[in-house]
Parts: structure tokens; sequence; C-alpha cells
């Protein structure tokens, strides 16, 4: 066991502040990693406020980890010591379920460990996440960072790229197909990224309508404000697949109303329950689906393919210490696109 610096919430209703927390020392499978930088996820802003009502305390949160190998454990053959990796959202899984055989440990019948606010498989010790200098990992899930990967703009691949990524390739973004990245964040940006690199033509629809340049320079074919309703009535029946990452409560029939006929609206925000009517489903026979970050196999997949097409985050780096006023700015959109802490600063606040 160590000591570790790491930056926690106490409640749900108190900043984020300076805590020391327990490691164990890496047993015969384990990975141990000095952690580098580490994105900021709006579900570590929901979770740290519980906002869905399952969050323990104390709670570090970070799950876009990207860090350099420090030691490995007498039986771990496929890391060592030096090497860059990452880490996601979960650090270990049952392993044996029909979903963890099928490479979707996020699907886990007994519920995969999550990176922060979970616990061990023994469902008593705390995980603890990326806010904190140093994580040790099972290396089954643990993932390797591809040499041509800026290492300080990879970290929000771990979650906004494979959550974005897994649904677009799922439901067949490219060539000839019409897709819509509705909320411009941190999957948003990442979502648009990948959507032009598998070929397809995207259209960002955003409530905002000052990100229209920033989105167009992303690649972007399209921008349509969603907070104009002429606007947005123009364009019913116009995508084939829309991604939503919208983090407070919409409308989902707006969405789905954009949809042709068997087009695909995807969830990926978690915001509170939301309106639905039947017919915004019935009518032009459309689908809803839902879509959780991506099993260990497919984030090696997107960090590969990313590496391979030259896409990677657009990143503001902070130091630990700006942290609670860097949650205050992703809750007013006023980040381009994702925060990522450079843990370099809580090493030296420890020294
Ligand atoms: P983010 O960077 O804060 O982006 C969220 C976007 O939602 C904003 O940029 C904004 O886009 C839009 N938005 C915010 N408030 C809005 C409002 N009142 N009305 C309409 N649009 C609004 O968040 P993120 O990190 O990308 O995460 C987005 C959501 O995905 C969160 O709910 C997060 O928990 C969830 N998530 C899900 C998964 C999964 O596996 N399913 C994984 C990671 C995160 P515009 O200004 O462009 O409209
Ligand atoms: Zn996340
Ligand atoms: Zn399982």
């Amino acid at each position: 066991m160590s000591k570790i610096r790491a930056y926690a919430a106490q409640s749900a209703n108190s900043p984020l502040e300076p805590f020391a927390i327990d490691r164990r020392d890496p047993g015969s499978h384990d990975v141990a990693i000095e952690i580098a930088f580490c994105g900021i996820c709006h579900s570590d802003l929901h979770q740290v406020r519980d906002e869905w009502g399952r969050s323990h305390f104390p709670m570090v949160p970070g799950h876009e980890i990207v860090g350099q190998v420090a030691a490995t454990g007498r039986d771990v053959s496929r890391f060592q010591a030096g090497q860059w990796v990452g880490v996601g959202c979960f650090v270990d899984s049952c392993r044996h379920c029909e979903a963890c055989r099928a490479g979707e440990e996020q699907f886990c019948a007994d519920g995969m460990t999550l990176t922060y606010n979970g616990f061990e498989r023994d469902q008593v010790t705390p995980t603890f996440g990326g806010y904190s200098t140093r994580i040790v990992v099972d290396e089954n899930y643990v993932l390797h960072l591809p040499e041509a990967l800026p290492r300080e703009r990879a970290a929000p691949l771990l979650c906004a790229g494979i959550t974005t990524y897994s649904p677009l390739k799922r439901h067949g973004a490219g060539p000839g197909r019409r897709v819509g990245v509705m909320g411009l964040g941190g999957l948003g940006h990442m979502a648009v990224k990948l959507a032009k690199a598998m070929g397809a033509e995207v259209t960002v629809l955003s409530h905002s309508a000052r990100k229209q340049a920033g989105a167009l320079k992303l690649g972007a074919d399209h921008f349509v404000d969603t907070a104009k309703a002429d606007l947005l009535k123009s364009q019913s029946g116009a995508y084939d697949l829309i991604l939503d990452t919208v983090s407070a409560s919409h409308d989902y029939n707006a969405a789905l109303d954009l949809l042709r006929r068997d087009g695909t609206l995807v969830l990926i925000g978690v915001p509170p329950p939301s309106p639905l009517a039947a017919g915004s489903l019935i009518m032009k026979r459309r689908h809803l689906t839902g879509s959780l970050i991506g099993g260990i196999r497919e984030t090696q997949e997107m960090l590969d393919f990313c590496a391979e097409r030259g896409v990677a985050p657009e990143v503001e780096m902070i130091p630990m210490e700006k942290i609670n006023e860097a949650y205050l700015r992703m809750d007013r959109g006023d980040v381009l696109y994702r925060f990522v802490i450079d843990l370099a600063s809580l090493r030296k606040e420890a020294a």
C-alpha cells in the first residue's frame, strides 16, 4: 500500500480539494502507472454533484487517464516500464460472463468495476480515479497508447473518443451517410472528428450559435443552431444518424424529427429524464437507441484508428488546482473542447 496525492470531493456540494488515497502495491498481473494527464468528462461533474443518485464520497474522479508505466507485476506480459498507456472508464469486470467474453466488458453481467465512484471486485474497496498521481490497474484493462498520438492531447480519447467511435461504427457512419452531432462539447467534438474520418457528411446541431466557426474548423460540413425553431424545422427528416451528447434535459422529439425514415437516434448524454412521444418514432419507423462507452478491444481499435488517421482531441491544459474553476466553465460550455489536467502540477504541490 502507498499513499498517493489526489483531489477529492467530500460531498455533493463541496469543492474538490487535496486528499491522500491508498493505492495497492502492484499484484502479479498489475501495472502501476504514473499519471501524466487526465481529461475532465461531464460525467465527472454529474457524479461529483450526485446528479445520478449513486455517488460515494470521498470521490476522486477521472476516467480519461494517460501516463507512463512505472512498474509491472511479475506475470505482466503486455507492458514494460516507461511505456505510455491509457486507462478509461473501467478497471475490471467479471471476465467470464457473455458480455466480458464478447469484449463488451462495459455490459458485464456482474457490473464493470468503474475507475472511480465504484468498488473493486471485492465490492468493498472503493476505486479512485485519475485526479491523482498514480494508479494501479490489471494489465487486461490497460490500453497501449500508439506512438503517433500526442500524449498531452490523447487523454479524452479514453472516454469521449471511444464513446463516440463505438456508435458511429456500429450504426455505419461513412460515405453517403448524413450524420448529426447534437451538443458540441467534449464528446461532440470527438464525434465530429471521428465521423469525418469515417467519411460521413457531418452537421453540428448546437444550441450555441457562437460555436459555428469552431464547428466548421473541426471539419463539420454544416452547422445548425437548434435554438432557432424555423431553422430546425427546415432540417426535418434530413439525417440518417444522430448522436445526442447533450448533458442537460431537452426534448428528444425534436431530435427524432430530424431523422429520415428508418434513421437512428443514439442517446449518449445522460441528462435528467427528458420528454419522448411514441409518435416521434412511429411516424417514420425511426430507431431510438443508446450507447455506453466501449469495450477494451474496441477502445484499442479506436486509439489505433486515431493514430493512423491523425485524429486527436482539442484540449485546454490546466493545473490541478484549477479544477473547481474548470467545472464551472464546463457547465457554461466555456471550453474548446476538453479540459485536461496536467498532473505534474499535483506532484509539484506535493513537493
Ligand atoms: P460537455 O463537454 O459539457 O458537452 C455537453 C454539451 O451539451 C454542451 O457543449 C452543449 O452543446 C450541450 N448542452 C449543455 N447544456 C445544454 C442545454 N441546457 N440545452 C441544450 N444543450 C445543452 O459534456 P461531455 O463530456 O461531452 O458529456 C456529454 C454527456 O455525455 C454527459 O451527460 C455525460 O455524462 C455523457 N457521457 C455518456 C457516456 C456514455 O457512455 N453514454 C460517456 C461519457 C459521457 P451545445 O452548446 O453545442 O448545444
Ligand atoms: Zn466520461
Ligand atoms: Zn462480466
